[in-house]
């Protein structure tokens, strides 16, 4: 990977390595999410796919992640209105609105610890889709996105 190219290259000039490379490992995007049909809304839960390893935030099955999770989409720069759901501290939502990485970015940091210690990833929250029904999920809605347009 280039050097600092999160800073020196647009999104669409990044290669393959580096566009994964981005990805801070959050998981945040691997949080369920029940949208409203007649409002657009769309309600975050504190469930995390059922794929999701929780302690590590990292996909259980990254290769087949789209085979096994028909819900699970791949982030590509064309997909933009998905930009949406993204959480706000993502590493692509940040790069595509203009604004930089954060300090505590991996590639920052050179590791994920002040990731952790700020609670940017899920590991502290989140419980596995697989330990709530379906009936329940509504009761665990932590945040209502804006509708931006
Ligand atoms: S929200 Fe963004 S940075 Fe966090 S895991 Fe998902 S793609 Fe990676
Ligand atoms: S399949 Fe993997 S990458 Fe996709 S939402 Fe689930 S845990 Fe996240």
């Amino acid at each position: 990977m280039r050097e600092r190219f999160w800073e020196r290259y647009p999104l669409h000039e990044l290669t393959a390595e580096e566009w994964e490379a981005l990805c801070d490992g959050c998981g945040q995007c691997c949080l369920l999410k029940l949208e409203d049909a007649d409002t657009g809304q769309v309600a975050v839960l504190n469930v995390a796919c059922e794929l999701l390893d929780i302690p590590s935030c990292r996909c259980g099955d990254y290769a087949n992640r789209f085979a096994r999770v028909p819900g699970c989409t791949r982030l590509t720069l064309e997909r933009v209105e998905q930009f949406r759901w993204l959480p706000h501290s993502c590493a692509y939502r940040r790069l595509y609105e203009g604004r930089k990485l954060a300090a505590w970015h991996p590639l920052n940091a050179g590791d994920d610890r002040r990731l952790r210690r700020k609670g940017i990833d899920v590991s502290s929250f989140a419980v596995s889709q697989r330990e709530v029904p379906e009936e329940h999920l509504e009761d665990h809605i932590i945040a209502v996105l804006p509708i931006d347009d």
